[in-house]
Order: C-alpha cells, then sequence, then structure tokens
C-alpha cells in the first residue's frame, strides 16, 4: 500500500455507480433500474473535510454507503491509499475496512440497545483482533470514552440511559476506536437538538485535528456543511453538479442548484437583501431521470440544449468543477450583459 504525501489524495472515486433494482411494468421488455448513484468522481485529502449536500434522495448516503461498500456499488474504482478498495477481498478487505469507519445519523438506531457502552465501542477492536485480552480492551475503551467526553463510569450502562447527544458520542468513540484515517460522517448532528450540534461538531473538529482524520461529512443542512467543510461537493439526482473550495463555492456558486441551494440561506443583517430562487416542482424519480441534463426540469436557466447533452463535470478555473452548458465564460458572461441591461 502506497504511502499517502501531499500530492497523491488518500481517496479517489472515479464513475461509482450505485443502481438499484425498481418495478417493471408489464410492458416493459427491461428491466427497471434507480440510479441512485450515477458516475460520482472525487478525490479527498488526507486530513481534509469534504462537505457533500444535496436534498433529501439526492444520493449522498447512499454514495457514503458504498464508497465504504458497506453497500457494494454497482461499478467504478475506489482508490485508498494507492490500492483498488472496490477489488479488495478477504484479509486485505478486512485491513482496510479497519481504516474507513462510518458515523450514522440516528444515535438512536444505530446502536445495539442489548450492547452496554463498553460493548458497543469495543465491538471492532475484537473484529480486527487488536489486543489478546479482555484488560487491554477494556484499557483502550476506557481512553477512547476519554477522549470523547464520555465519563468512563458509563462503561456498563446500556444506549438507552443517554441522552442523544451523548448517544453519538458513543457512535463517535466506536467509529475512532481503530484508529481510521478516514470517517464518513452521514448527517451526523441532523438528528440532535441545536444546541448540542455545535457540541459534536467541534469534537469532530478537535478530533481531526488530533487524530488526522479526513472526513466526507454529509449533510443537508448548507449551515453545517459551511462550518465544517475545507471543499464542498454538490449532488443532484445521484451526480456532481459542483465541486469546489468552501470559499468560492458559497462566494461564487455558478451551478444553477446551488445557486438556488445558496438562496435559501437566512442572511443575519436583516438589512441585507438576497433574492431567493424558488425551484420548481419536486426531485425526478431517479427511476427516471429526466434526458441531457438531470436538472432541466427544474433549472430556472434551461434553454433547449439542456433537454439533449448531458453537461460534463469541468473545471471553470482554479479547480472549482461544474457541470452546467452555461458555466464559467458563457454564463458569466450571460449573466454580466442581464446585468448591463439593467442599468441601461
Ligand atoms: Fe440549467 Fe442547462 Fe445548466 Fe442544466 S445545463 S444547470 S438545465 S442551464
Amino acid at each position: 500500500m502506497s504511502e499517502v504525501n501531499e500530492k497523491t489524495p488518500l481517496l479517489e472515486v472515479r464513475n461509482l455507480r450505485k443502481l438499484f433494482p425498481g418495478k417493471s411494468s408489464f410492458f416493459q421488455k427491461d428491466k427497471a433500474w434507480i440510479k441512485a448513484v450515477d458516475g460520482v468522481s472525487f478525490t479527498l485529502n488526507a486530513k481534509e473535510t469534504l462537505g457533500v449536500v444535496g436534498e433529501s434522495g439526492c444520493g449522498k448516503s447512499t454514495m457514503g454507503r458504498s464508497v465504504l461498500r458497506l453497500i457494494e456499488p454497482t461499478s467504478g474504482d475506489i482508490i485508498y491509499r494507492g490500492t483498488d478498495f472496490s477489488k479488495a477481498s478477504g484479509a486485505e478487505l478486512r485491513k482496510l475496512r479497519s481504516e474507513m469507519q462510518i458515523i450514522f445519523q440516528d444515535p438512536y438506531a444505530s446502536l445495539n440497545p442489548r450492547m452496554t457502552v463498553g460493548e458497543v465501542i469495543a465491538e471492532p477492536l475484537k473484529i480486527q483482533k487488536r489486543y489478546k485480552t479482555e484488560a487491554e480492551i477494556r484499557a483502550h475503551v476506557l481512553k477512547v470514552m476519554e477522549v470523547v467526553g464520555l465519563n468512563t463510569k458509563y462503561y456498563n450502562r446500556y444506549p438507552h440511559e443517554f441522552s442523544g447527544g451523548q448517544r453519538q458520542r458513543i457512535g463517535i468513540a466506536r467509529a475512532i476506536v481503530l484508529n481510521p484515517s478516514l470517517v464518513v460522517c452521514d448527517e451526523p448532528v441532523s438528528a440532535l437538538d441545536v444546541s448540542i450540534q455545535s457540541q459534536v461538531l467541534n469534537l469532530l473538529r478537535e478530533l481531526q485535528e488530533s487524530m488526522g482524520m479526513a472526513y466526507i461529512f454529509i449533510s443537508h443542512n448548507l449551515s453545517v456543511i459551511k462550518h465544517i467543510s475545507d471543499r464542498v461537493m454538490v449532488m443532484y439526482l445521484g451526480h456532481v453538479v459542483e465541486l469546489a473550495d468552501k470559499k468560492e463555492l458559497f462566494d461564487n456558486p455558478s451551478h444553477p442548484y446551488t445557486q438556488a441551494l445558496l438562496s435559501a440561506i437566512p442572511v443575519p443583517d436583516r438589512h441585507a437583501k438576497r433574492k431567493k430562487i424558488l425551484l420548481q416542482g419536486d426531485l425526478p424519480s431517479p427511476a427516471n431521470p429526466p434526458s441531457g441534463c438531470v436538472f432541466h426540469t427544474r433549472c430556472f436557466k434551461a434553454q433547449d440544449i439542456c433537454a439533449e447533452q448531458k453537461p460534463e463535470l469541468r473545471d471553470i478555473g482554479n479547480g472549482h468543477l461544474c457541470a452546467c452548458h452555461f458555466c464559467g465564460g458563457a454564463c458569466a458572461q450571460a449573466e454580466k450583459s442581464e446585468e448591463n441591461k439593467e442599468i441601461l
């Protein structure tokens, strides 16, 4: 396995697809497929946080789980530290899995109610056979409990005896107990009270600094994404539509879908004006995605070409990727001429 340096990414995902079998009608010859993730590519550097945002049903959670092979991808490459994780099996798969963990959204559902906190956190250590004795396992678990801010006297308590925030700390302890390099955080704060959310986000940041982990941070909440991410990837109907540095994406959103999402964020200054872009209609079915640009049925900038040709995800400058026929030069020029018209 090759070492990760500043030039090689920790993770490279190429053309990842996850299709689920759908219901076919009597008249359909071919089987129907739900395209939950349809050709997603991105890189993730060591110690970096890639925020993944999009409406519910856009495929972001399926993408995160497919990257870890918690659900098997239909196709695509997942290169982790130079090794093709998508093709790993047996002992190699088990070894790589120990370096890639997940924190789930629902701390109530993700913990086995019949296991004590100590048993929940110790389980990955036992599966990976890290220690020979129970005493060593217990010592390691107690250390991790301290790191995530759980009182060690609760070692023998059950998950139902804890609050939502504390349960999420148990989930985080379980995710970090093997000292992973990559953690997929799948909506880790959306089930928590707002007052607890910032505590958990701060804990995740502190752990990242002290342990050097990279995060794929999935959320539908743009404020949370803005708070925690280094780069941001916007997904729509199983596709990446925009990917850029956080500041660049929030200052210069280029894809019409990103522009619409950002226009919905409340502005702190009540005198400042921001025009809210309302999207028409609902998210189309991934079983029957629109032709051409998948966003064209709801896009306020759509032209004839959009229903016919699929826009490629392309670099519009300084690593800012956008999948729109009119992103970058053409789009900027069109917007400028509209502004000029208003001035004249
Ligand atoms: Fe809108 Fe067309 Fe751009 Fe798609 S390609 S985002 S439909 S303008």
